[in-house]
Formats: C-alpha cells, sequence, structure tokens
C-alpha cells in the first residue's frame, strides 16, 4: 500500500492500493489495443473530448485545490495558481496540435514523385512525473500526446498519486475512451517496471538522478526518450537595477512553493557596488514570508513535500557555514509537526559549497558578490545543469549580452521563474534533454515519416 501523508501535519490521508506486475501488464494491454483507433480520430475530434477535460478541471477547481494542498503542502492560492495555470497551456496544444502535425508538401506539386511529409503519433508512451507541479508538467505532456494520437500510461509522483487519480477520473468524466489515458499508482519501483514493457516513449519529469536510470532503461529499446530534469538556476543582479524591485522579484523566484520548482532562482550574483543594498532588501523580503499551514490563506510560505530534503537544506547550511559563509536569516527547520524549512539566505558564499552546486530544491539561497559580467558569465556557467538563467539590468543590450554566453534552455531579462506555452521548455546537460510546449512540444510526440508518391507503375 502506499501511504499519502499531509506535509504539514505529518498525519496519513489515505492508503492506496499500488499497480501490481500483473495490473500494470494489462493496463499496458488495454492502451495498445486502445492506440490504433485512438489515432484514427480526427484532431478535431481528440480535442473536443479533450476540452471536456479542461471544462471538469474548471468545475472542480476549488475541490482539486485543497487535494493538491493536502497531498504536497503547497500553500492554497498557489495550488489555485497552478490549477488556472494550466488552462493557458491546454489551449496552445488545442489550437496548434493539428496545423503542426497536418502532412506538408515539401516539394512544388508538378514534382513527380510527389514528396509529403506526414507525423505519425508512437503508439503508446509512458509519462513518468513529478509531484511539485504535477497539473503544470503533467499536461505538458500527456495533453500534447494525446492530441497527436498517443495513448498514455501516466505515472504520478507517490507524493501527488490523490492528483493523479483525479486527473484519471476527470479524462473518464470527459469520455475518452478505455484505455486512452490510464493512471498507473505506485513508487520508482513502479515506474522501472513501466519502462520493462514494450512502450514506445518515455517522457519523464524528475531529478537527474532518476532521469540517468530513466534512459540506462530504455537504452536497450532505444524508444523515444525525454527528460525534464532538475536545476541550478542562476539569477545576475547588475549594479544599474531598481534595487527594491529586483530584491522582490527573485525573493519571489526562490521562495515560491517553497523553492520546489524546477525554475527557482538557486543562486544570485550580485554587482559589488549594490551588493549590501540588494542583500539588505532580499533578506527583508525573506524575513517576510509568512510559513504556516498551506490551508491559511495567509500563508506565504508551506511545508517542503518530501520530509528528507530538510536533510539535504541542513546539510547544506552546514557545509556553506563551516567554509565561511554567512548566514543572513533562517538556517533550520522550524519547529512543530510537518517538514517546515525556515526561508534562508546566506551570503560570503562560493562554488566550493554545495549550496551553489547542487540543486537546493528548498526556500534557501546563496548570494555571492561578483565585480564584473565575466565573472557572472563564468560563474553562471559553473554548473552541469543548464535549464534557465535571468539577468536583473536597466540595460537590455548588455543583459542580453551575458544571456547569449550562458549555458541555458531558457534566457530571461527581468524576470524568472517563468513558463510559456509558446516556448520550448528545455534542459541542456543535467537538466535534461528534449523540449514539451511550444510548437516543438507537439513534434516530440510525433515520428516523421517521407512519402514518395510516384503517379504511374
Ligand atoms: P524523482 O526523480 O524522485 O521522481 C520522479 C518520478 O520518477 C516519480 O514518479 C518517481 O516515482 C519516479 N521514479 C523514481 N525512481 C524511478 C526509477 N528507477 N524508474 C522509473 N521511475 C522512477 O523526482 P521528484 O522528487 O518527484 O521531482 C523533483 C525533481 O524534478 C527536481 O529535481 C526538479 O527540479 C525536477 N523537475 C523538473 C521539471 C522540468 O520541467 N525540468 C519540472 C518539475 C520538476
Amino acid at each position: 500500500m502506499l501511504q499519502v501523508t499531509n506535509p504539514a501535519t505529518g498525519e496519513l490521508i489515505r492508503e492506496l492500493a499500488v499497480d501490481t506486475t500483473e495490473s500494470i501488464h494489462e493496463k499496458y494491454a488495454t492502451a495498445r489495443a486502445a492506440q490504433p483507433t485512438w489515432a484514427a480520430l480526427p484532431v478535431a475530434d481528440r480535442c473536443t473530448l479533450l476540452r471536456g477535460f479542461k471544462a471538469r478541471l474548471t468545475e472542480r477547481c476549488d475541490e482539486l485545490a485543497d487535494l493538491l494542498t493536502s497531498e504536497t503542502g503547497k500553500p492554497l492560492q498557489q495550488s489555485l495558481n497552478e490549477l488556472k495555470g494550466v488552462h493557458a497551456r491546454i489551449d496552445f496544444f488545442l489550437e496548434h496540435t493539428a496545423r503542426t502535425i497536418q502532412t506538408a508538401e515539401v516539394l512544388p506539386p508538378e514534382t513527380n514523385p510527389q514528396e509529403l511529409l506526414a507525423f505519425e503519433p508512437l503508439g503508446v508512451i509512458a509519462n513518468i512525473s513529478a509531484w511539485n507541479y504535477p497539473y503544470l508538467v503533467g499536461v505538458n505532456a500527456f495533453i500534447p500526446a494525446l492530441l497527436t494520437g498517443n495513448t498514455v500510461l501516466y505515472k504520478p509522483s507517490e507524493l501527488a498519486s490523490l492528483t493523479g487519480l483525479a486527473i484519471q477520473e476527470m479524462f473518464t468524466e470527459a469520455g475518452l475512451p478505455e484505455g486512452a489515458f490510464t493512471t498507473v499508482i505506485g513508487e520508482g519501483q513502479t515506474g522501472a517496471e513501466l519502462l520493462q514493457l514494450p512502450i514506445d516513449g518515455i517522457y519523464f519529469t524528475g531529478s537527474h538522478a532518476t532521469g540517468v536510470k530513466i534512459a540506462a532503461a530504455a537504452a536497450p529499446s532505444l524508444m523515444r526518450v525525454q527528460l525534464e530534469l532538475g536545476g541550478k538556476d542562476p539569477a545576475f543582479v547588475m549594479d544599474d537595477v531598481n534595487i527594491p524591485a529586483a530584491a522582490l522579484a527573485l525573493a519571489d523566484g526562490a521562495f515560491y512553493n517553497a523553492g520546489q520548482s524546477c525554475c527557482a532562482v538557486e543562486r544570485i550574483y550580485v554587482q559589488d557596488r549594490i551588493a549590501d543594498s540588494f542583500i539588505e532588501h532580499f533578506v527583508s523580503a525573506a524575513r517576510k514570508l509568512v510559513l504556516g499551514s498551506p490551508t491559511d490563506p495567509a500563508t506565504t510560505l508551506g511545508p517542503l513535500t518530501r520530509p528528507a530534503q530538510l536533510h539535504v537544506l541542513e546539510a547544506q547550511v552546514k557545509d556553506a557555514l563551516a567554509k565561511g559563509a554567512v548566514l543572513q536569516t533562517g538556517g533550520q527547520r522550524a519547529p512543530g509537526p510537518g517538514s517546515f524549512f525556515e526561508p534562508t539566505v546566506l551570503t560570503k558564499v562560493d562554488h566550493t559549497m554545495d549550496l551553489m552546486t547542487d540543486e537546493s530544491f528548498g526556500p534557501i539561497i546563496g548570494i555571492q558578490v561578483v565585480d564584473s559580467d565575466t565573472e557572472a558569465v563564468q560563474l553562471m556557467n559553473d554548473t552541469p545543469f543548464g535549464l534557465t538563467a535571468a539577468v536583473y539590468s536597466q540595460d537590455k543590450d548588455r543583459a542580453t549580452r551575458v544571456l547569449a554566453q550562458v549555458n541555458a534552455g531558457t534566457a530571461y531579462w527581468n524576470c524568472c521563474d517563468r513558463v510559456s506555452p509558446h516556448l520550448p521548455w528545455t534542459g541542456r546537460g543535467h537538466s535534461g534533454q528534449g523540449s514539451t510546449l511550444s510548437t516543438l512540444g507537439i513534434l516530440a510526440f510525433v515520428q516523421p515519416k517521407g512519402w514518395h508518391l510516384k503517379a504511374e507503375g
């Protein structure tokens, strides 16, 4: 049985039956059998069914937000933000899928043979997902997968399984045929079992460590592999910024969802001339966060969803302090039940410290002073990760010059921690491979077929 606990209280919410090897095989067989019929539907019909799913997300929004908050500890307002945030993504896919995968002539029509490019679904894909934004990272994968004619075996994180079951329910209520979308419940072992099946693609969101295991397990069959992994996302604050505004924006980028975002700001570099003032404003913003029950509307910082992460954060603080860092605020878990960690800011940090090199995935950040753009670029690139990078400055040319040199899939000027359906969400190095969102995130779920059509035999 899978025990679902509330990270804010430590209380057991529910016990769920875990899928067995036998039930996983049955679900796979149903998904395989359903796929040709699902793929044969016109895209417009699949869009109609998925509009029904979207309508249910709206109707059940408050109830779903309560459920998400109960199992992840996400402050209620942030759960509501997530549920509302998926609409633009679903709309993007509904609007763009047909056009993106339509068959195209690649040579002028009088050419004989005629040459056409067509896209076909992969078949049955597995989507193994994370808990930090189960709706947002979920729809990035399973909506375009379904719209392009694949059937989906969806394994939610063990820490967001109630949400995973609710997603299954809404697809069923929307009228999707049996086998089009199927939730598989369990922990890592269940995910590993899915990869032993003859599936046609694995779309994974999670940590770098698990991503490496997924890629290795997928290698023998050469199935399509897409990995959306972690980050150690840097922000560089130049000396011409509006200091209070930049500090406030970056504190939000670092502490939203208790820092448990793949694109959370994980390290800050600030130019020496404004460092003292920036640090003062940033620390003041961190101290204003309200740590508490995620169901209290006043709360802006909830518990860590994964209690074991408390040890990672404690170890990073200890390591940084032993190497000369200065603790500006926080630094420890909060008393009482639940896995709460105080918003934590450390200065006089450097890259010998784990805090500045390993993903923290919590409400903790180091701020390092730099004296030039060159030094900032060198430090921003001193990482195996490459998800996002931000620069704050009044000078667009200077900021974009720096960002162009940073090895990351997303570049932010005067913003951070944001995702757009129109742009690819893509990591480099340890942050993953492949893209979700944008038309690239639709093409990720199809395979090309080149047609050569000669009129006479
Ligand atoms: P995780 O790697 O612990 O687990 C992710 C999923 O993999 C879960 O469903 C888990 O059950 C499953 N799993 C674990 N071991 C497995 C195995 N051997 N085979 C198959 N499946 C297995 O990650 P998490 O804690 O759920 O998520 C947090 C991580 O996800 C962070 O590193 C975060 O940065 C990253 N993330 C990345 C993105 C992105 O878009 N790049 C988005 C959200 C989260």
